[in-house]
């Protein structure tokens, strides 16, 4: 059977279907209102205004844009759409975690997750990628191969998702309860720096969602030649997924340390721009019955982090489907712990949450899996067809 393209279907190459703005950087906006013809400080202009009615005041029709002109918000409400990605999932968790599954294109989804009273009020942990290339032998998501990096607009519109949920607009308002980000989710965020250094300019823009820098905190599996550049580009806080103390077991349980070992990952934290008491990088370490929870462990880890302004967050391991852990005993974690307390680091076990709805660290994963060209090509065929 021949199947012919209808070219004149909404959503073709021919008369592409609106887009969202919502979520796009300022230099991105601006170069969309270039596209229709402002001269460039026009274009800067009305930028600003967008970026502002977007981000700090959430709207979602143009018509509410009223310093814009008619002809304009017309124009704009022809070619563009102001709407976020659909959401394909929400969940609540006994605890008041939230985990959305926002749908960013047919068969790509990716979770995160609001966490109440983390940081100043509470924390949105955001995807950087669906999937993930790491293969972190505890994580859920590295059982998902990576089906691609998200863009910066995608990044952004999971923190625009979790407000319109949480707090409502404008930005400023007081008693946010969405306060702190974290690139916690799905996918390495230094595999994807680019885009995850123009959504961090735009979630701490002043002038839009306006979650300062300090309030927002990436980590790393240990991507250690990105590191200096993450800090550089973006000014955010570092967090480093340790879990291990040794190269033997790092390389075993979190591969990449066989590219770049302790030693490498350590002399790029050092060189962190601006760390000090009041910036102080926060290592992860997963807590593994039987496999790196031995007091021996715990000195070794007070031993690799001195010299380094640190604060250690211990998470119970969270197990998912299959996961070929356990999680320590409550007790050993907080002998552990008492090591880590001795030495002068306060408070350092994560309270698990969310665990019931599969949103703790680590459990997230999606559906979602990377096609091939011909499966895409077949695709778009039998859509045209139909
Ligand atoms: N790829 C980045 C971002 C993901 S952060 C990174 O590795 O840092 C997710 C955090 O949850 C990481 O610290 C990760 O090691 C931790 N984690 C993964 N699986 C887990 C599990 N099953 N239980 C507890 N923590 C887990």
């Amino acid at each position: 059977m021949k199947i012919e393209l209808d070219l004149t279907r909404r959503g073709d190459a021919a008369s592409p279907a609106p887009r969202s703005l919502a979520g796009l950087s300022l230099p991105a906006l601006k170069a969309e209102m270039e596209a229709l013809g402002l001269e460039p400080k026009k274009a800067g202009m009305r930028a600003k205004q967008l970026r502002r009615w977007m981000h700090h005041f959430g709207v979602q029709e143009f018509d509410g844009m009223t310093d814009v002109a008619k002809d304009l918000r017309a124009e704009l409400g022809e070619k563009f759409i102001l709407t976020r990605p659909e959401i394909a999932d929400h969940q609540v968790s006994r605890d008041g975690t939230q985990k959305w599954l926002a749908r960013f294109g047919p068969g790509i989804e990716g979770e995160s997750v609001y966490i109440p009273d983390v940081g100043k009020a509470g924390a949105l942990c955001v995807s950087s990628q669906v999937g993930c290339t790491l293969n972190c032998t505890f994580c859920h998501t590295g059982t998902q191969k990576l089906v691609r990096n998200l863009t910066a607009q995608e990044i952004v519109s999971q923190v625009l998702i979790a407000r319109d949920a949480l707090d409502g607009w404008p930005s400023d308002e007081e008693d946010r309860r969405l306060t702190n980000i974290v690139f916690m989710g799905m996918g390495e965020p230094l595999y994807n720096l680019d885009n995850v250094a123009e959504a961090i300019d735009t979630i701490s823009d002043g002038d839009g969602i306006a979650i300062g820098r300090r309030r927002i905190n990436v980590s790393t599996a240990g991507v250690a030649p990105k590191i200096v550049e993450l800090g550089e580009r973006t000014n955010a806080m570092l967090a480093i997924s340790l879990h291990a103390t040794n190269d033997d077991l790092r390389n075993e349980i979190v591969p990449i340390n066989r590219k770049y070992n302790l030693k490498e990952l350590f002399e790029a934290i050092r060189a962190y721009p601006g760390l000090g008491n009041s910036r102080r990088v926060t290592f992860e370490y997963v807590m593994l019955k039987g496999v790196n929870d031995s007091l021996a462990e715990a000195r070794d880890l007070v031993r690799l982090l001195r010299g380094v302004p640190a604060k250690i967050n211990l998470i119970p391991f969270n197990p998912w489907p299959g996961s070929p852990y356990e999680c320590s005993d409550w007790d050993t974690i907080e002998e552990f712990a008492e090591v880590l307390n001795q030495a002068g680091y306060a408070s350092p076990i994560r309270t698990p949450r969310g665990r019931d709805i599969l949103a703790a660290c680590g459990q997230l994963r999606s559906e979602s899996v990377k096609k091939s060209a011909a499966e895409k090509r077949r695709e778009a065929l039998e859509a045209a067809a139909e």
